[in-house]
Order: C-alpha cells, then sequence, then structure tokens
C-alpha cells in the first residue's frame, strides 16, 4: 500500500463539521464542567465506526475518555490529547448563543471552545475515524498505536483531568513516545512575515502571598510605616520591575527563527538579543511595540504580577495587615529559591521584613520539550507543503496546559493544533466573547491533523 492514501474528504469534512457543531452545542462550562455529555457523545460516535472508548470519571459527571487504535507495534504510540470544558460565557455579550453552535451565511462557527478547543478534540476524533478506515478496515496496521485522550477540567487546574488521570490511569497511555496538545500552530504575522507557533515549553507557577505588618492606630493620625503603605510600595515595585533575563533553549530557537527571518532594523533587535551578554539592557532600550514587549519580557524573565490587594476595612483605621496576591510563573530551569532571590533583590533592603508565603505547597513546573525527532520531522514537512512560506515558530507559553500533568510521565507534549496561516486571531478568541471559528479553518486543522498523524504512524523512526 503506498501513502499518503487517497481520502475522499468531502464526506470525512461535513461528518467532522457536525460533530463539532455537535460537541460545541453540549454546555461544559468549568466550572461545574459536566463533561459527561460531550464524552459520552464522542463515544457513541466512536462506537458507530466500532472502536471501543472507555470513559474515566474522576467525579459524578466529570468525564475522561480514553481509546487507541492499534498499530503493529513496531514503534511506540502517539497520543492525541484535548480538554473538553470550557471557560463561562455571557450570552448577552454574544452575537449568537454561546451554546448554539451557529454556522453564519459566510460559514463561521459560533460557540464557546470553537477555538479552545472542541475544534482539536473533533479533529482528533475525525482523525482517528479515517485512520480506522484507511488502515485498520483495510486489514492493515499503522507502526505506532494512536491514543485519543479527550479530557475533563483543563480550565480550573486539572484535578479531574489530566492530572487525575496521570495520577490514577498513567498505565493507559503514559507508554506514548510523544503528545500533540493545544497550544501551538497558532498563524502570528510579524512586520509582514508569517509565522506557525509550535509549543515546545510552558512556564510554571509559583504564586504567592506578599504581606506587610505593623501596628494598627488611628487614621486621623497617620502612619508613613504602615503596612498598607508598605505594601503598596512593594505592589508598585513589583508591578512595574522586571526581573533578570533567563535565555532558556525555547527562547534561543525562538529569537533564532526570527533574526533569520525578519528584516533590516528587526533582525537586528532580534540579533542582539540573542548575542548580548545583557539581553535585559537591550530588552531596556528597545522601541517595540507595547504588546511584542511585554510578551518577549514574560518568555525571558520569571515573573511576578500582582492580582489581588486585601487590607483594611474601616476608613478611620489603619490595618495591622496587609497582604498582595501575586501571580508568579517560572521559567523553565528556574526554581522556587531562585525566584524568591529574584523577588527580594527587587524589593530591596526595605521590604526585607515582608512575608512571602507560597499559595502551594510546590510550584507547577515548568516545561521544556526538545524541538527534535519524528513528530517534530513530520510537522516540518507537512507544514512545509500546507503553508509555504510560513516560518514554524518555536514558543514558550507563559500560561499552563494539560501537558503539565502529561509531560512528567515521560510524554514529549508539543503544542501543535494547526490553523491556517492566513488566520491570524485564533488565540484572541479564545475565552473572549464571539468565540468562533470559519468552517474553512476547522477543514484545514482537520486535514492537516490527519496528515501530520498519518506520516508519524506509517514511517520509521
Ligand atoms: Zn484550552
Amino acid at each position: 500500500m503506498s501513502y499518503p492514501l487517497e481520502t475522499d474528504w468531502a464526506p470525512a469534512l461535513a461528518d467532522a463539521t457536525r460533530h463539532f457543531i455537535n460537541l460545541l452545542q453540549i454546555d461544559t462550562t468549568n466550572p461545574p464542567g459536566n463533561e459527561r455529555l460531550a464524552a459520552q457523545y464522542i463515544a457513541n460516535v466512536l462506537a458507530q465506526h466500532d472502536i471501543e472508548s472507555v470513559i474515566l470519571e474522576s467525579a459524578p459527571r466529570r468525564a475522561n475518555l480514553i481509546t487507541r487504535l492499534k498499530g503493529d507495534g513496531s514503534l511506540p504510540p502517539i497520543l492525541l490529547m484535548g480538554h473538553l470544558d470550557v471557560v463561562m460565557a455571557e450570552p448577552d455579550k454574544w452575537s449568537h448563543p454561546p451554546f448554539s453552535g451557529h454556522k453564519d451565511e459566510e460559514g463561521v462557527i459560533f460557540g464557546r471552545g470553537a477555538t479552545d478547543m472542541k475544534q482539536t478534540v473533533t479533529a482528533a476524533l475525525a482523525t482517528l475515524l479515517l485512520i480506522k478506515q484507511n488502515f485498520h478496515d483495510r486489514g492493515q496496521l499503522p507502526k505506532r498505536d494512536v491514543i485519543f485522550l479527550a479530557l475533563a477540567d483543563e480550565e480550573t487546574g486539572g484535578a479531574y483531568g489530566a492530572r487525575w488521570m496521570a495520577e490514577n490511569h498513567a498505565d493507559i497511555f503514559a507508554d506514548a513516545e510523544f503528545a500533540l496538545n493545544e497550544g501551538g500552530g497558532i498563524a502570528a504575522e510579524i512586520n509582514g512575515v508569517r509565522y506557525m507557533t509550535i509549543q515546545a515549553g510552558e512556564k510554571g507557577t509559583s504564586r504567592f502571598w506578599l504581606r506587610a505588618r505593623g501596628t494598627p492606630g488611628h487614621g486621623s493620625v497617620p502612619m508613613p510605616n504602615a503596612g498598607i503603605v508598605r505594601l503598596a510600595g512593594a505592589v508598585q515595585c513589583l508591578g512595574s520591575t522586571w526581573l533578570p533575563v533567563h535565555m532558556t533553549a525555547t527562547t534561543r530557537r525562538f529569537l533564532e527563527v526570527l533574526s533569520n527571518t525578519q528584516k533590516g532594523e528587526s533582525a537586528l533587535f532580534f540579533r542582539q538579543l540573542l548575542h548580548s551578554e545583557d539581553p535585559g539592557a537591550v530588552m531596556d532600550t528597545a522601541t517595540l511595540d507595547p504588546t511584542m514587549q511585554r510578551n518577549l519580557n514574560a518568555i525571558l524573565r520569571n515573573t511576578a504580577m500582582p492580582t489581588i490587594l486585601r487590607s483594611g476595612g474601616q476608613l478611620n483605621v489603619i490595618p495591622d495587615v496587609a497582604e498582595a496576591g501575586i501571580d508568579g510563573r517560572l521559567l523553565p530551569g528556574q526554581s522556587r529559591d531562585d525566584f524568591e532571590r529574584e523577588i527580594r533583590a527587587a524589593l530591596g533592603p526595605d521590604s526585607a521584613d515582608l512575608e512571602i508565603e507560597w499559595a502551594t505547597a510546590q510550584p507547577a513546573i515548568a516545561l521544556e520539550a526538545e524541538l527534535e525527532g519524528p513528530l517534530l520531522d513530520v510537522i516540518r514537512e507537512v507544514m512545509a507543503e500546507r503553508a509555504p512560506g510560513t516560518h514554524l515558530l518555536p514558543n514558550l507559553v507563559t500560561g499552563g496546559t494539560d501537558a503539565k500533568a502529561i509531560a512528567p510521565l515521560g510524554v514529549k507534549v508539543f503544542g501543535f493544533s494547526p490553523h491556517p496561516a492566513d488566520d491570524l486571531h485564533i488565540f484572541e478568541r479564545a475565552h473572549a466573547h464571539d468565540e468562533r471559528l470559519h468552517e474553512q479553518s476547522f477543514h484545514y486543522c482537520v486535514r492537516t491533523t490527519y496528515e501530520i498523524v498519518e506520516k508519524v504512524i506509517t514511517r520509521d523512526a
């Protein structure tokens, strides 16, 4: 048999679109999640194609679905992973109800989860059905098993989804060599040059409370060293000071791609940043678009952003304690001790007595996968064909995904759910009002995902 196999795409894409819309119509707002109905829908579709799946509930109605299409065992499996839950939506702010799956006359499909990430889950489902049809139903086995994991609870941290699966059922999927997850495959344009992100790493989290204490007193007699005043100074400082730069492997690759593909001053800037002894100074003097500046700083440094303030209760009483919640994010390779040292240095000796209380016993670790191997080779090849002139841009994601639970099991997780190079606002639409995806973008996601998986499971390592 020769590859690629001929797939009759028209009916496959029509079916996939139907499944996508049906999944968008199932309300999996998390909290509470209620992923059971969505998992059951997928199980039914799989069953109609003679594919068995298992639904594992971490709590009532919190459902995780897993299935595996067998290969010949000559190479380790590939895992397709995604989450079924979505964030909340305010229906009155939407042009079409958030759980309508409405397709307008231009072919735009509306629904919470349209870009995060029911499109990717449906593309994985469609891929599974096509592999079954193109291989197993023709008496052929691919070289790798294909495992599909549709998870609960990504949006609130995965305690009922990825983390629960990793703690309780790792044996049924952790033999995978690598995984395709959300987080990349998103088009970007910088100075007219097109890029497609591939997520190879994620920052970790180490959130904390910063607390200043003092003596309580009457508000009519000011106290310049009151806790509330000193905390305000510390918050001002943390919110406006960049911590030191640490160049990670992923960010180095990111800057290399930009150095080699940008033109003129922009190329020069990325080259300087990459090769400077003092990249922090290069950032400080750069004249960048503000969004670019923020994003670049966030991937170059540990960050500590104040997000909560708490103190006082009465207008005429100086409170004895004031505290700020700080969203701390760690780069790969950085420990909590490193982080605390940087925070203390930024705050200076005057704030040395401020307490730091970590919000969790352990930090959520940062991840970084090597940008090498058969899956990466195939992604490069397929994208050269499907998005010519577009450069793959390895990126470190500043937030977190289910990869945090799965990668420590030894599975190399890459965020790559491919969307067309000219669909530039996929990421901005996630979690926003009117979350939506054009049918053509969805079809592209399905076809490209299938092509990548088909190539990976048919070729020798
Ligand atoms: Zn997501």
